[in-house]
């Protein structure tokens, strides 16, 4: 059996390659190539280019050819570097509350907010929980993101927190989505924790920490620094042995205050997510590090806030991703193309901004350098839209899916079958 395949021609392939990691980004800057064609080679991508000239080359090769009849638009696979949805139950009710005007205190009153999630989801079976983010993530997929961040944090115990772990590695073991799963056991303090905020991040870290690594469960650790979750003063030991031990650190930071984006920075995070109440001061530290800035306009969507400052953060000079933080309380919808076209909207962001965000830039968010954009030797994780030009995606705001999606080579999606 040959493991050569030719795909193609399509009428634009935007590889997103060869763009800066950081800054402002032009169209202009966008490599297309006109009636194009990918080479595969098992589950990477063996070469690209002219689809004429891969005719050529896939001959001594004895390439499969996989004809493209209709005119698409071939792009990376879309990668949502931020979600949550390892959940039980819904909020829909909190959402209801929130806008007939109760406050967040009303609302946790009424039995809602994040507390809520984590009684239901520690009620629901880790059967039910890996049947559920399969579900969801196989609602990505059909639209087009091939691989897909996913937190814990919905069980503030050691053992609840491994139950949530241990589903979504059930759920990567069979989905043709890529997950990449992170701890957030430091998503808010446990209400029934018998004990100080100090000793149960001295516990999570103590005893949870090890079995991540033990069972290769998650290689990143996340906190919200949040005016009522955990300060830096909190956080700062908790980070400092999940470094030691070689875990990656990622930080939900200035979604409502600030000072989250400068602990990611003094931490060397990779990525500091939401930013909302950012100010000039953290988009200028940002800006001169190495740690992505990553929007949630789910977020803003879900709770009617501002959108994060992604326009100034770019001029600053950061890498700016864009993912949906899909979770049942404030980013319900999880659609990341319409999210990212709405951001681009009220932001001004150019094309290559918003498309980088949710590949190329977004696989930097998650240091995973094998996907994101399309060269030889990334994995073949590609889509193709049904239009011959680029521009519409973002355009449909979120209206137009792709009709085919290739994994690791294989094509696990086809509406035109
Ligand atoms: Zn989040």
């Amino acid at each position: 059996m040959n493991n050569y395949t030719l795909i193609g021609p399509f009428k634009q392939l935007l590889t997103m390659h060869g763009l800066p990691l950081k800054g402002a980004l032009s169209d202009q800057e966008l490599t297309i190539i006109e009636n194009g064609g990918i080479i595969t080679y098992k589950d990477k991508i063996y070469a690209i280019g002219s689809y004429a000239d891969l005719q050529k080359e896939a001959v001594p090769l004895k390439a499969a050819i996989v004809p493209i009849a209709s005119e698409m638009v071939c792009m990376p696979g879309l990668i949502d570097s931020h979600t949550h949805i390892c959940f039980g139950g819904s909020r829909a009710k909190d959402y209801a509350l929130r806008n007939s005007g109760k406050t967040y205190l009303e609302i946790a009153k009424a039995g809602g907010g994040i507390w809520d999630t984590v009684t239901q989801t520690r009620k629901a079976s880790s059967s039910l929980l890996t049947d559920t983010i399969k579900e969801r993530a196989g609602r990505h997929l059909q639209q087009g993101i091939t691989t897909i961040e996913v937190k814990s944090g919905y069980g503030l115990s050691v053992a609840e927190e491994l139950k949530m772990l241990r589903a979504i590695a059930a759920a990567k073991n069979d989905c043709d989505a890529d997950l990449i799963p992170t701890c957030l056991a430091a998503h808010m303090i446990p209400k029934d924790y018998n004990g100080t905020p100090e000793a149960y991040l001295e516990e999570i870290a103590n005893d949870l920490f090890p079995i991540l690594k033990e069972e290769g469960l998650s290689n990143r650790i996340d906190a919200f620094i949040e005016e009522g979750a955990f300060s830096k003063a909190l956080i700062a030991p908790y980070f400092k042995k999940a470094q030691e031990m070689g875990f990656d650190i990622t930080v939900h930071a200035d979604q409502f205050s600030t000072s989250g984006s400068a602990v990611a920075v003094e931490f060397g995070a990779v990525s500091a997510d939401h930013l909302e109440a950012s100010t000039e001061q953290e988009i200028a530290l940002l800006a001169n590090s190495n740690v992505v800035a990553t929007a949630l306009p789910g977020a803003s969507l879900g709770l009617g806030c501002n959108y994060t400052p992604a326009r100034k953060l770019l001029d600053a000079g950061a890498s700016v991703a864009i993912a949906s933080d899909w979770n049942p309380g404030s980013a319900p919808m999880g659609n990341l193309l319409l999210q990212a076209a709405v951001l681009g909207t009220f932001e001004k962001l150019s094309n290559a901004e918003v498309l980088a965000g949710i590949t190329v830039r977004a696989a930097h968010a998650l240091r995973i350098s094998d996907r994101g954009s399309m060269v030889p030797g990334k994995l073949a994780d590609f889509v193709a839209f049904p239009t011959n030009n680029y521009q519409e995606i973002l355009y449909q705001q979120g209206m137009m899916a792709p009709v085919k999606v290739w994994k690791n080579g294989a094509l696990v999606v086809n509406k035109e079958a």
